[in-house]
């Protein structure tokens, strides 16, 4: 099993310490653990501009230097990726590059969270939207997912239907033209597509994306990651051999994961 999206309690919504994670997939027999708690808001000014959203920049070195010891501590037992869950914000992600830069990260996760001025999960996003502007409200996430693939700044992309989160409806509703957009620009930025099971700790249930963008993924040969996205340690691959199951019947054959940003596959399950 591996496991390329967790959090811990530094990001200030999540649970846990980094060395509780590493412990919870030690417990389960994961192989590939990949530490991404989410980034500092690099681009304000503040030190801290999102308290129980992300973690201050002046923590962010001590956030990388304690997931740096323990995969060295654990070397022996599980491979321990350390990672960063970056928001992306059209036009404003050099500050982020450049913060990144300097540390050895295994791969960065980038993840449309605010998207047209709003959290994704808020609900209060919804109450002007009719039924029939779900499609394209849809489509246009898929194609700011997808400029945050052309960025080139990202290994992977983070749950890219997340905006049906706290919003159940707009899973039937219809945007083909603009997944298909958004996989294409995933598969030709070189960078992966992750799975991610935290749909359940929604309203909408189920899995980021939706077995209908799974497929047309496996289609244009898109490379597929897993991502439990855990924020209490006891979510450490949650669903995987459900999730490996559902994607070998598609016909993936296996998981991309990375070393200092290198890519290499490992069987599905
Ligand atoms: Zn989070
Ligand atoms: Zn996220």
């Amino acid at each position: 099993m591996i496991d390329l999206h967790t959090h811990h309690e530094r990001c200030g919504h999540a649970t846990g310490s980094l060395r509780d994670y590493v412990t919870a997939a030690l417990d389960k027999g994961v192989k590939v653990l990949g530490l991404s708690d989410h980034t500092p808001w690099f681009a304000e000014d503040e030190d801290h501009a999102k308290p129980r959203v992300a973690m201050p920049k002046s923590e962010f070195p001590a956030y990388i230097a304690e997931a740096l010891a323990l995969k060295e501590e654990f070397a022996h037992s599980i491979e321990i990726l350390v990672s960063t869950e970056a928001d992306f914000f059209s036009g404003r992600m050099d500050p982020y590059s450049r913060a990144l830069s300097g540390y050895p990260l295994d791969y960065v996760i980038g993840s449309v969270h605010m998207f047209e001025g709003r959290d994704i999960f808020d609900t209060g996003r919804w109450e002007s939207v009719r039924d029939d502007e779900l499609g394209a409200v849809k489509s246009r996430y898929f194609r700011a997912v997808a400029e945050c693939a052309r960025s080139g700044l990202f290994h992977v992309l983070g749950h890219v239907d997340a905006l049906k989160g706290n919003y159940p409806k707009l899973a039937g509703a219809p945007a083909p033209a603009a997944a298909d957009e958004m996989l294409r620009a995933i598969r030709d930025a070189g960078a992966v597509m992750e799975i991610n099971t935290s749909g359940g700790t929604k309203m909408c249930g189920g899995w980021y994306p939706d077995f209908d963008v799974l497929e047309r993924a496996h289609h244009f040969g898109v490379p597929i990651t897993f991502a439990s996205d855990a924020h209490v340690p006891e979510r450490v691959c949650d669903q995987f051999p459900e999730v490996a199951k559902v994607l070998e019947e598609i016909g993936f054959r296996g998981w991309t994961v990375f070393r200092r940003g290198v890519a290499r596959t490992v069987p599905l399950s």
